[in-house]
């Protein structure tokens, strides 16, 4: 069975074979931990955005789904770019941040990974309250995990601040 981590650190200096990144539909970058995955990245992965854009999701990906692109100079193999739900834009959020987590999975199965690190996807600009976003997280990813059996070994969770930290590995004491 896979391990569920939870971790205090930079997504993107993470030796795992995919780190999700938490996009906005349009997938051309942006700030928080998206600006971070390019920067350290390099324009690789914006190349391979840009194709996504142009072949596959030309209007932009939707909320709750998740697209597979190289790494570039990260130490990881693959960036899996989902698009969380803005917190205010639903009465209920939290089916579509739940379809980030297990959209990633899928997505990082597909392309090989075994090691997947999420950040606290929708928590920064998007406004996800940390102790609301974090239970939905781990839940997400335990389902998932139970469903791919096998297929991964390790779902690492990278917090960036304390507050987000605590959240997740509450969340994670509580199952
Ligand atoms: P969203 O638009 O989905 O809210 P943000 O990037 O604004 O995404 O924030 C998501 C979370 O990522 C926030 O908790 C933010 O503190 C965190 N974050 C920002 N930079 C990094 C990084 N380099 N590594 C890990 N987490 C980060």
């Amino acid at each position: 069975m896979a391990e569920i981590t939870v971790h205090q650190g930079d997504l993107t200096r993470q030796r795992v074979d995919a780190v999700v990144n938490a996009a906005n539909s349009s997938l051309l970058g942006g700030g928080g931990v998206d600006g971070a995955i390019h920067r350290a990245g390099g324009p690789a992965i914006l190349a391979a955005c840009r194709r996504i854009r142009s072949t596959d999701w030309p209007e932009g990906l939707p909320t709750g789904r998740a697209v597979a692109t190289t790494a570039g100079d990260l130490p990881a193999r693959w960036v899996i770019h989902t698009v969380g739900p803005v917190y205010d834009h639903h009465d209920d959020p939290a089916p579509l941040l739940r379809s980030c987590h297990v959209e990633s999975l899928r997505v990082a199965v597909e392309v090989g990974a075994r090691t997947v690190a999420f950040p606290a996807i929708s928590c920064g600009v998007y406004g996800y309250p940390v102790d609301e976003a974090a239970p939905v997280a781990v839940a997400a990813v335990a389902d998932a995990l139970a469903e791919l059996a096998g297929r991964l070994d390790e779902v690492r969770f990278v917090l960036f601040d304390d507050a987000s930290h605590r959240a997740w590995r509450a969340a994670l004491d509580r199952r």
